[in-house]
């Protein structure tokens, strides 16, 4: 027997428009789990174990494979791994993250979803951060694309503890341009701005043989010996410093901002990264057609595979 929940929606069809939809769709853990369960299985279930494809649903939630009788819990390993709270909570959450343009405050998850504390609602936001970006995900570039690769400050963001560039850190962009249009992004904190780590984050991040644009300083012209295709125009040169690189100034200069408007600058430097993640999160999805889509995408990287499958073993009392 094969427990579907009749009528459920579909993960990959189907994602809620409204917060009406929301609370229609997914009143219990049931059908989180459900629609979980087709974001991490998009073609069915398969055993880890054996690869057979046959299950039954536990009282508990856990897919138990019919051949080997492994369990295997679709929360495993996840930002929703033994969590205490309902998941139709968690989908709230994910759903007032990815609904308003600019996210929402820990202060305002705290007050929609009825938080006793705002350390809890705080918790809850860098979690669903970690899940925004993955580091398996597609790289920039490729056969068309332009991606220019330099690095930017943001003010006023405390980096605790005792280091030179106290107020200011320094995050390398990338980003695309196909034609005139912008494509995605990456972002990353530098931990010493002005070297060869960027060169390092571009291998991470950009595919081989891509064409890279620049500001022609001298480091970068190792990128040619790199695989890039590079292309750098001096910026001292140049009669306007932003014609340079375009499409990077107006991504770093959307960052500023979002880092000011959005966060009022209450931003401690080490969760930056987890900032990052979000706003890059958020600027490669802004033309998605729905917000629902949105929180569609979270979920589905939410749950996406993990690397350290043992992980996903909850329990295994046959395991040899
Ligand atoms: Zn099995």
């Amino acid at each position: 027997m094969v427990d579907v929940i009749d009528g459920h929606p579909e993960a990959g069809v189907d994602y809620p428009r409204t917060y009406a939809d929301l609370l229609e769709w997914f009143p219990d853990d049931a059908t989180c789990l459900e629609y979980l369960g087709r974001l991490r299985w998009p073609d069915g279930f398969i055993c880890p174990k054996c690869e057979k494809t046959e299950f039954w649903k536990t009282a508990a939630g856990l897919w138990m494979c019919r051949a080997c009788g492994r369990r295997t819990s679709v929360t495993a390993g996840t930002i929703f791994h033994r969590t205490r709270t309902p998941l139709s909570s968690w989908f709230a959450a994910v759903w007032f993250v990815t609904s308003q343009k600019g996210g929402v405050s820990a202060l305002g998850l705290q007050r929609v979803l009825g938080f006793a504390s705002y350390e809890t609602a705080w918790a809850w936001l860098h979690k669903l951060r970690r899940a925004m970006v993955r580091p398996e995900r597609d790289l920039l570039g490729g056969p068309g694309v332009v991606v220019e690769l330099d690095e930017t400050f943001l003010d006023g963001v405390p980096r605790g503890g005792s280091n030179l560039w106290k107020d200011k850190v320094s995050v390398m962009l990338a980003v695309e341009k196909r034609g005139r249009k912008l494509g995605r992004i990456r972002a990353q904190v530098s931990e010493r701005p002005g070297t060869k780590q960027i060169l390092q984050f571009a291998t991470d991040v950009i595919a081989p043989g891509s064409q890279i644009h620049t500001d022609g300083s001298v480091m970068f012209r190792q990128l040619a010996s790199m695989g890039y295709t590079h292309k750098g125009t001096v910026g001292m040169r140049a009669s306007d410093i932003t014609s340079v690189l375009p499409g990077l100034h107006l991504v770093a200069s959307l960052l500023k901002r979002w880092v000011i408007g959005t966060l009022h600058y209450g931003i401690d430097g080490r969760q930056l990264p987890y900032y990052l993640d979000e706003f890059t999160f958020r600027f490669n999805r802004r033309d998605a057609r729905s917000r629902g889509l949105l929180f569609y995408r979270l979920l589905e990287q939410a749950v996406a595979t993990n690397p350290h499958p043992m992980r996903d073993l909850v329990t295994d009392r046959r395991r040899d």
